[in-house]
């Protein structure tokens, strides 16, 4: 099956040729089924030998893309794909998608000294987070298969870890920091052809009128907006957000040191090289917009090219606008979660809602209380909450201005207890877990990341023989994961 490559081919200068290095002894671990029948893919065939050829890249003009980023504030001018390839493009009945490697060898774009590999293990948490992420209702990439390589890489620890590819799917890879390279490397013509390129792949059904730059910054600043609402009602932290892993199509991608939040705390933050909170929970949204004025900034000289103050004044009123979209997202999301609903929230019950929705948080931060398993109680059995903190007036006097606030917004039980199932998950990939289940792959058993995965896949619908994975271990809240991937 022969895929496409109009990305690779409209725009030679932003992706490079390169062959992804397969070991002879590279084999399939998993192949996601449901993402293979939905890509029109049969998954039978994927996991043979046909199946693998096909995956990394057979007779496939293969490229390595070219992308800059802002990483941790700093600019890397060239960055690209250090040990990602693309393979091609997928047309399905539904939308062209990108098959994309990573872990696959290095490239043009390496740095010095880089082995251009992936520890199998983060390859799995990136296949694990991805169908969490997926199944809780989040646009993200997904994994299509995790092969293993028979290689070990160094990382960690001196000992060597046995070495895998992620097989990657994804709307596309075009990514803020795609823009930032053509700003510095590419004339505006073809600039303005990637925008147009960018709106047709991802927003076919907007018209791209005589302003393309600035139509697709408005859209990916909407759509930014809903993925880091849904993050934070989800208690999800990226990890990473430079601006090479903010992708055009709003579609969670590279997601490294990230995780679900056990005991909340809005500083959270879990990669170890983020030392001073750059990317913890709570400043999500204001990094996002940061990287969104980067975006702008790639864009301006488009938006207007006669008249820069122009330029500046329009892309500054939609990066504003950032903001309120942000804050109407996430007052969606949160009421959800707390069963009230938000269509009978109009004037004053909104500001009270929006307000409850703080003080929420705040109850959860000051008593480290587990975020996703508050949630769920609240659905379940709120009559145990109050069991929760030490002084049960605090969780009384909450529950009953919840109460109220639902009265307000003629929220119905019924109503409210169907916002609340559809809104807080029983099962989250929670770290320890997840940890423990890449141990295991390590030493060749992949039976617990399977079973962890079964469970995120069907995140609100509770199983019997799965209840250890419903609750956080003891120790989740000193937990960090590594950037060393
Ligand atoms: P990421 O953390 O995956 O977003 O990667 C940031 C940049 O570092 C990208 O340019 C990657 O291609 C590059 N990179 C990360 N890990 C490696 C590696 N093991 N070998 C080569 N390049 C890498
Ligand atoms: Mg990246």
């Amino acid at each position: 099956m022969n895929l496409e490559h109009t990305y690779a081919s409209s725009f030679p200068e932003l992706a490079t040729p390169a062959v992804p290095e397969i070991p002879a002894a590279t084999t399939v671990l998993w192949i996601n089924e449901d993402l293979a029948a939905e890509l029109e893919l049969d998954a039978t065939w994927l996991a043979g030998a046909d199946g693998l050829r096909w995956l990394t890249g057979g007779d496939e003009k293969t490229t390595a893309l070219a992308y800059s980023g802002h990483q941790f504030g700093h600019l890397s001018p060239v960055l690209g794909d250090g040990r990602a390839h693309l393979i091609g493009e997928l047309p399905t009945s539904e939308k062209r998608v990108d098959i994309h490697l990573k872990g696959s060898g290095i490239t043009p774009y390496s740095r010095p000294g880089s082995d251009g590999k992936a520890p199998l293990s983060a390859v799995w948490r990136e296949a694990v987070i991805g169908e969490a992420l997926h199944a809780l209702g989040v646009p993200t990439s997904r994994a299509l298969a995790v092969l293993e390589t028979g290689e070990t890489v160094r990382r960690r620890s001196p000992l060597p870890e046995p070495a895998g590819i992620l097989v990657r799917v994804a709307d596309s890879h075009l990514r803020v920091g795609t823009f930032q390279y053509a700003h510095m490397n590419v004339g505006s013509d073809q600039r303005i052809e990637l925008a147009g390129y960018a709106l047709s792949r991802h927003y076919p059904q907007v018209n791209p009128g005589d302003n393309p730059a600035l139509i697709l910054l408005r859209l990916v600043a909407e759509h930014q907006a809903h993925l880091v609402a849904q993050w934070m009602g989800l208690g999800f932290v990226h990890g990473v957000l430079n601006t090479d892993n903010v992708s055009i199509s709003g579609q969670a991608i590279d997601f490294g040191p990230c995780a679900f939040i056990d005991g909340f705390s809005d500083e959270a933050v879990f990669s170890s090289i983020d030392r001073g909170g750059r990317y913890a929970y709570r400043n999500q949204p204001g990094i996002t917009q940061w990287n969104l004025a980067r975006f702008a900034e790639s864009l301006l000289d488009l938006i207007d090219p006669e008249q820069p103050d122009r330029a500046v004044h329009l892309a500054t009123d939609l990066l504003e606008h950032f903001e309120e979209t942000y804050e109407d997202a996430r007052t969606r999301v949160f009421a959800a979660k707390l069963g009230i609903a938000v269509e009978g929230a109009a004037g004053a019950p909104y500001e009270r809602l929006v307000a409850f929705i703080d003080r929420t948080l705040d109850m959860l931060d000051e008593h480290t209380l587990d975020f996703t398993g508050f949630f769920r109680a609240l659905t379940d059995t709120p009559d145990h909450l109050v069991e929760l903190l030490p002084n049960s007036e605090t969780l009384k006097s909450w529950l009953a201005d919840l109460a109220t606030l639902r009265q307000d917004t003629g929220t119905a039980p019924g109503r409210a207890e169907e916002l609340m199932q559809g809104a807080n998950p029983v099962y989250i990939p929670r770290n320890l877990h997840l940890e423990a289940a890449l141990r295991a792959v390590e030493s060749g058993d992949t039976a617990p990341i399977l079973r962890l995965l079964g469970a995120v896949r069907q995140p609100f619908t509770r199983h019997s023989g799965l209840e250890d994975l419903e609750t956080a271990p003891a120790r989740s809240r000193f937990f960090t994961s590594f950037c060393g991937t």
